[in-house]
C-alpha cells in the first residue's frame, strides 16, 4: 500500500505524533486538529472500509475499542470523548486505511 499516508506513517516514513503504540493499533495527534483533543487510532493492518472487516478484523476493532476505553485517563479523555469513523464520500473521508477519530478535551457541539 505504497500511496497511503497511514501505512507510511506506522512505517516510520513520515513522522507523526505518536501516543500509543502496540503490535496491531498505533495512536497519534491529527495533523489538523477539529477539538482540544483529536488523536487518530489507525490499525496498523491496511483495509479502507468497514465493508471489508472479516471476523479478524471484527476482533480486531473490538479489541481496539476496549483498549481505547482503558486508555481515556493517559489520552486526557477523562472527562468524556468521541469516536468517529468517516465512511466514504458522504463522510468526508480522506484517508482510506480505516481509522478511528477520537475527539474530546472540551465539550464537543453534536451535529452531523
Ligand atoms: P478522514 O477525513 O479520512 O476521516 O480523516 C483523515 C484525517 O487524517 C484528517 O482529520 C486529517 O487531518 C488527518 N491527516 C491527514 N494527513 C495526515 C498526516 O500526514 N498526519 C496526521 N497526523 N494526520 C493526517
Ligand atoms: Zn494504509
Amino acid at each position: 500500500m505504497n500511496d497511503c499516508i497511514f501505512c507510511k506513517i506506522i512505517a516510520g516514513e513520515i513522522p507523526s505524533a505518536k501516543v500509543y503504540e502496540d503490535d496491531e493499533i498505533v495512536i497519534f495527534k491529527d495533523i489538523s486538529p477539529v477539538a482540544k483533543i483529536h488523536l487518530l487510532c489507525v490499525p496498523k493492518e491496511h483495509f479502507a472500509y468497514l465493508s471489508e472487516v472479516n471476523t479478524a478484523r471484527a476482533e480486531l476493532l473490538g479489541r481496539t475499542l476496549h483498549k481505547i476505553g482503558k486508555m481515556k485517563e493517559q489520552l486526557g479523555l477523562s472527562e468524556g470523548y468521541r469516536l468517529v469513523i468517516n465512511q466514504g464520500e458522504n463522510a468526508g473521508q480522506t484517508v482510506h486505511h480505516l481509522h478511528i477519530h477520537i475527539l474530546g478535551g472540551e465539550p464537543l457541539p453534536w451535529g452531523k
